[in-house]
C-alpha cells in the first residue's frame, strides 16, 4: 500500500518544515474561521429570534444578557450569577455540528462531483 521513500536530511527537513507549516497556516485558518462562525453565529441567532425557533434568543439574550451586559456587569457580581454562565450541556456538541457543516458539505460533494464525474473508478 504505502512505499517508502529514502531521502536525505535536507529534503526531510524540507518535508518536515513544509509540513510545520501546513499545520501552522491549518491552525490559523481554523481560529480565524471559528471566530468569524462564533461573531456572526452570536449576533443572527443568539440575539435575536429566529422566526419560530427563540431558544438561543430567549437562554443567551434575555436570560444570559439580563445579568451580564456590556459593562462592570461583564464579569460575575454576584456569586449566585455563576448559574447563568454556563450553557445547556448539549448546546456544544450542537455548536460543533453547526458549525461543521460547511466541511461536511464541502467534503461531501468534493468526493461525490469528481465520482459522478467518472474520475474515481472504484
Ligand atoms: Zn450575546
Amino acid at each position: 500500500m504505502f512505499k517508502l521513500v529514502e531521502i536525505d536530511q535536507d529534503e526531510e527537513k524540507k518535508v518536515m518544515q513544509h509540513i510545520a507549516f501546513v499545520v501552522f497556516i491549518t491552525l490559523m485558518a481554523g481560529i480565524m474561521y471559528a471566530s468569524v462562525f462564533e461573531w456572526l453565529f452570536h449576533r443572527y441567532v443568539m440575539h435575536r429570534p429566529l422566526g419560530t425557533f427563540r431558544y438561543p434568543f430567549e437562554a443567551h439574550t434575555l436570560m444570559h444578557h439580563r445579568v451580564f451586559k456590556a459593562d462592570h456587569t461583564y464579569h460575575v457580581q454576584h456569586e449566585e450569577d455563576k448559574k447563568k454562565i454556563p450553557m445547556a450541556w448539549w448546546n456544544g456538541p450542537v455548536l460543533i455540528i453547526v458549525g461543521t457543516v460547511p466541511f461536511r458539505v464541502k467534503e461531501t460533494f468534493g468526493l461525490l462531483i469528481p465520482r459522478y464525474c467518472g474520475l474515481y473508478t472504484s
